[in-house]
């Protein structure tokens, strides 16, 4: 005869007092999360609240007193300035690197992609190999000891890996020019459009977005496993300092890449960007990565440099931030150098 399961009503009641503390205790941790999810989207949602309220004083201040062009003025005219700063950039780089005959008949969207591409491979490659020959051979044993300069091999690797992700990171960028050549983001493409206060004011608040954007999408990459797994780990086989050089700033998988790049391109529906300034930071992102990559602890507060990078590098659950500590700081996430250095001591 089977063996028989009898419920009295105590058993099912604490079976039920069970499965709702389980219920508690699991909705709790999922709150957390949550609760930081939420706080994120409610400050970006307050920000752009605020600042559309702000850029709607300025814009009307700027109309009573400077006669400003108004920037909601989205009108075919308006936007063809956008289409004008592009095609300059696509003639610049295009047009000093290769035969008309080859980009001039591409449509202007992969005209714009192939000055992306272009660009990236030579800020990749002009920033790291200049960087590599400033640490490891003119000021050789100054920076970096003799035993940890990366050998060739590591570097070409993170060549590799760099080079086989660019036509897919140059994608982002090229998409968001679009978006903005169509008027769907709040870019204005000069800065006498709002005056130089609220100029500097939606870059102070476009680069607290990009800062906050990207420490969640690098923690996020940590945390949530199978991202990690598949994404985030390529990044991560650089992990001694031996193996870190300027070229792995961006030997990521295409997907990691461009997810902590995103943030950039969120900005531009938050905040009134400046265009050529969106285009610079970019730029200036190309630069940076490679920098933050070179295990030389600048010590500039609140500079997030290498040796903030390096301890993320070595420890995976540390200073996740981009150019500044505040995010890992806020966040409790933050690791500094030189409490490391005394440590060792
Ligand atoms: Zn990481
Ligand atoms: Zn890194």
């Amino acid at each position: 005869m089977g063996r028989q399961y009898h419920f009295s009503s105590g058993r099912v009641c604490g079976l039920f007092l069970f499965v709702s503390h389980m219920q508690n205790i699991l909705s709790f941790l999922t709150s957390l999360r949550c609760h930081i999810i939420l706080i994120g989207i409610f400050t970006l949602v307050s920000f752009d609240c605020l600042f559309s309220s702000l850029s709607l004083s300025f814009l009307i201040a700027g109309h009573v007193l400077l006669g400003a062009v108004a920037m909601e003025d989205h009108g075919s005219t308006y936007l063809q300035l956008f289409v004008d700063e592009t095609c300059l950039f696509n003639r610049i780089v295009l047009g000093s690197l290769l035969p008309t005959k080859i980009w001039d008949p591409l449509p202007h969207f992969f005209q714009t992609w192939l000055r992306n591409y272009i660009g990236g491979v030579l800020v990749y490659f002009i920033s790291g190999f200049l960087w590599c020959f400033y640490i490891y051979y003119w000021k050789r044993n100054v920076y970096v000891p003799k035993d940890a300069i990366p050998s060739n091999k590591a570097m070409l690797l993170q060549i590799y890996v760099s080079m086989k992700a660019m036509p897919w990171y140059t994608a982002l960028p090229t998409i968001s020019e679009y978006m903005v050549e169509n008027g769907w983001t709040k870019c204005f493409p000069r800065i006498s459009d709002v005056g130089w206060l609220p100029y500097i004011l939606y870059l102070v608040i476009y680069v607290i977005i990009v800062e906050f954007g990207i420490y969640w999408m690098h923690r996020e990459l940590h945390d949530i496993k199978p991202l990690y797994k598949h994404l985030h780990a390529t990044h991560h086989i650089y992990n001694k300092q031996n193996t870190l050089s300027p070229f792995a700033g961006l030997a990521f998988h295409p997907l990691d890449g461009i997810l902590q790049a995103v943030p950039h391109v969120t900005a531009l529906f938050l905040v009134p960007t400046h265009f050529m300034t969106h285009i610079l930071l970019l730029f200036i992102e190309g630069i940076w990565t490679a920098n933050i990559h070179d295990c030389i602890h600048g010590n500039l507060w609140p500079v997030m440099g290498a040796g903030y990078h390096t301890i993320h590098h070595t420890t995976y659950r540390h200073n996740y931030g981009h150019y500044t500590i505040w995010m890992d700081w806020i966040f409790g996430t933050l690791r500094n150098p030189l409490d490391e250095e005394s440590k060792d001591i």
